[in-house]
């Protein structure tokens, strides 16, 4: 694949336009970072003003600069980005960092701001990054075009964030605990280089083993989940996204509707695009190094090594919340570790090697492990005491594993006493971390790609049988919240299953419906803005004879109004399928249990439309509605299949008429073979 953004890392020559000489400026940071972290080519600072800065000659302007020149670093107040980029234009060069604030970040007025850059761009082919952004860096070019205070060291993680603090943060924290990067990519606003390009990049680059990216906003979701599934074919993407919080903006007219959320779109998104999803910025990098350290476990069966009870207790606790276990260990494994581990040692799982180990021990009893079949990867554990050397422990087991494939991660709990032995561990590409709980976590993600990357979401496969000719018809002129017999038409013309049904304005009128089709029937209250028409005793079913189908309509239906005459569907679970449109993400299905508690329950499942079978499978096997279809207490298992193929056409549907905001089957009625749309609620925008 082709790196989009090679050129930033891989200049022939870089302009800073803003120069400075005023070592208070991000402009002179911007110089010394290039200066000093070992950029080889040439560097132009440009400034009106002329002279020289730390020992560069200063052009007064960019027609001076000599070639070659590719990349240019922006560093002039807002007002006069848009000048300079077209002076970039000019003189030829195509791409552009752009640091400056004051842009879309601050309103309506920016956002026009940034579209004149976009068209100065595409007017002379430059790419750019930001604006609002710290800039971007390479360590094994090396290049650094930012303003930031430290440099981290070369390493296997790219991080491409749009803060620019989370960028400064993570640097200065890995460059004290000794975590490297390949690539650090700062996107700002992404008015024209976007997350998407940036997981281009670091997919292409080899030096990235691993992906962090930190999102604030993406316009456009589905370009970036495309990107990110071409990303994660190739190595391991971790997201933390901000404001995952509801919007409810949302306007609601439906279960589905109102079960939704941000989050849970947000959640669809990774799941489609094979990413990690994280809740912190610790998280972040947690998961990051685990790894890019080490590879995944072949199987979730794991063994905690330690010399203190209390950090393993809580270790195996998390351990759990992973989906991780811990390993049986088998009599000679256990004999085998009685020889190499101090007198008394506890041989079960966790290994408690009690106070007093030396690091032989650990780097013994580790051999041990990483050797035994029934163990899949181990957290290795050492609280500091007075008698052991922590800086040994740490270089003890970094030398047990390193050869090793099986993952292992170490904590080693304290404060300043063990950087060098967190340091040790990152060298030797062992994953430390201050808590059992989070060396749990590093597993715990470990775990999640070793799954990921065994499963990847195959493309939605297409459906049969759905008429679009005529599902285009009955959309056709509608708007709002459409009828049940119109919903239920459009359901069929989906190729749903739907019992037959009719409207009638009198009660002799249902009469002749039900005797056509058939009974027992069910009679429902039709009147604009009854949504919730059981609510108002609007539903009666198991009407078994044309005169009860006449008295039910007598009963309920007052002057004016109609009535639906559905046939009843044979008896089945009653579940829920629904679809609406994410601002960001676009369609999502959804999957839950049935009926009027729906949004009590909240047992629903979510994912990208159009989806494919697996996905649909999936999620109905996330909630408790699809083990209640799997058959509990002696009941017959109901047809799983198709609320799957219910599930897939829905996801079409929603995907290929964009008129449709937002549809409700509820309830779909399963039954052993078979399944019933029989309440069809479609929104039209
Ligand atoms: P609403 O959701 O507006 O109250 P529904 O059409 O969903 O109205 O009907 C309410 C309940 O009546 C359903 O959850 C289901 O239990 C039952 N029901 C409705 N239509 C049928 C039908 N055709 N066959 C069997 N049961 C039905
Ligand atoms: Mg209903």
């Amino acid at each position: 694949m082709n790196d989009p953004l090679h050129v930033f890392f891989h200049p022939r020559g870089v302009a800073v336009l803003g120069a400075s000489a005023n070592p208070t400026k991000l402009s002179y940071g911007v110089i010394h970072n290039l200066v000093t972290h070992g950029y080889l080519g040439p560097i132009y600072p440009v400034n009106p003003k002329g002279g020289e800065i730390l020992g560069l000659k200063v052009y007064p302007s960019l027609t001076d600069v000599p070639d070659p020149v590719d990349l240019a670093v922006i560093v002039l107040p807002a007002g006069q980005v848009a000048a300079a980029l077209e002076e970039c234009g000019r003189r030829g060069i195509r791409h552009a960092v752009l640091i400056a604030s004051g842009f879309g970040e601050l309103g309506a007025e920016g956002k026009e701001h940034e579209e004149q850059l976009r068209q100065i761009a595409r007017q002379y082919g430059i790419r750019f990054i930001g604006p609002n952004c710290v800039g971007v860096l390479d360590t094994y070019t090396p290049i650094d075009t930012t303003f930031s205070r430290t440099m981290p060291g070369q390493g296997p993680i790219g991080l491409v964030s749009h803060s620019g603090a989370v960028c400064g943060g993570t640097m200065d924290w890995a460059n004290v605990v000794g975590v490297g990067f390949s690539r650090i990519v700062s996107l700002g606003n992404q008015a024209d280089i976007d997350m998407a390009d940036a997981l281009d990049s670091l997919s292409a680059d080899p030096h990235t083993r691993v992906v962090a990216a930190y999102i604030e906003g993406l316009p456009d979701g589905r370009r970036f989940v495309e990107a990110a599934r071409r990303l994660t074919a190739r190595k391991p993407l971790v997201v933390l996204k901000a404001g995952r919080t509801p919007s409810g903006t949302r306007a609601v007219a439906s279960h589905t509707g109102a079960l939704a959320g941000a989050d849970q779109a947000f959640l669809a998104a990774c799941r489609r695009a094979g990413a990690i999803p994280v809740d912190s910025l610790e998280e972040l990098v947690d998961a990051a190094i685990a790894l890019a350290y080490r590879r995944p476990p072949a199987g979730p069966r794991m063994v905690i090594l330690t010399n203190a009870g209390g950090p393993a207790a809580v270790g195996a606790d998390h351990l759990d919340r992973h989906g991780l276990r811990l390993a049986d260990l088998s009599p000679q494994t256990q004999a085998r570790l009685r020889e190499v581990c101090p007198p008394g040692t506890m041989t079960g799982n966790p290994v408690d090697m009690l106070g007093g180990p030396q690091a032989d021990h650990y780097t013994a009893a580790l051999r041990v492990l990483l050797d035994a079949p029934e163990v899949d990867g181990v957290l290795a554990l050492f609280v500091p005491q007075a008698i052991t050397p922590v800086y040994d422990v740490a270089v003890a087991v970094g030398r047990a594993t390193e050869t090793s494939e099986k993952p292992v991660v170490c904590c080693i709990s304290g404060g300043g006493g063990i950087r060098a032995a967190a340091r040790a561990l990152h060298a030797h590409s062992v994953p430390h971390y201050l808590t059992p709980e989070r060396a749990a976590f590093g597993l715990g993600a470990l775990w999640k790609y070793a799954r990921i990357r065994e499963r990847p979401v195959p493309d939605p496969e297409p459906v049969e049988g759905m008429d679009r000719g005529r599902i285009a018809a009955l959309l056709e002129g509608k708007s709002g919240v459409l009828s049940p017999q119109e919903g239920a038409e459009i359901a069929a013309a989906c190729g749903l299953t739907v019992p037959p049904s009719g409207v009638a304005v009198s009660a002799d009128e249902a009469a002749a419906l039900a005797e056509g089709m058939g009974y027992p029937v069910v009679l429902k209250r039709v009147a604009p803005g009854l949504t919730h028409k059981s609510d108002a005793g609007g539903v009666v079913v198991g009407l078994k004879s044309a005169d009860a189908v006449r008295e039910a309509f007598a009963r309920m239906v007052r002057a004016e109004e109609r009535a639906l005459v559905q046939k009843m569907a044979p008896a089945g679970v009653e579940v829920v399928v629904g679809a609406y449109r994410d601002p960001q993400f676009g369609p999502l299905v959804m999957f839950g249990l049935g009926g009027v508690y729906v949004e009590v329950l909240r047992d629903v499942a979510f994912r990208m439309a159009p989806l494919p079978r697996a996905e649909a499978r999936e999620m109905i096997a996330e909630t408790a509605a699809g083990r209640l279809l799997a058959g509990v207490r002696g009941q017959a298992a109901r047809d799983i299949e198709a609320v799957v193929d219910a599930l897939c056409r829905v996801g079409w549907l929603m995907e290929e008429f964009p008129q449709i905001s937002e549809i409700d089957l509820n309830p779909l009625i399963v039954g052993e073979r078979g399944a019933w749309a029989v309440d069809v609620r479609v929104v039209i925008r």
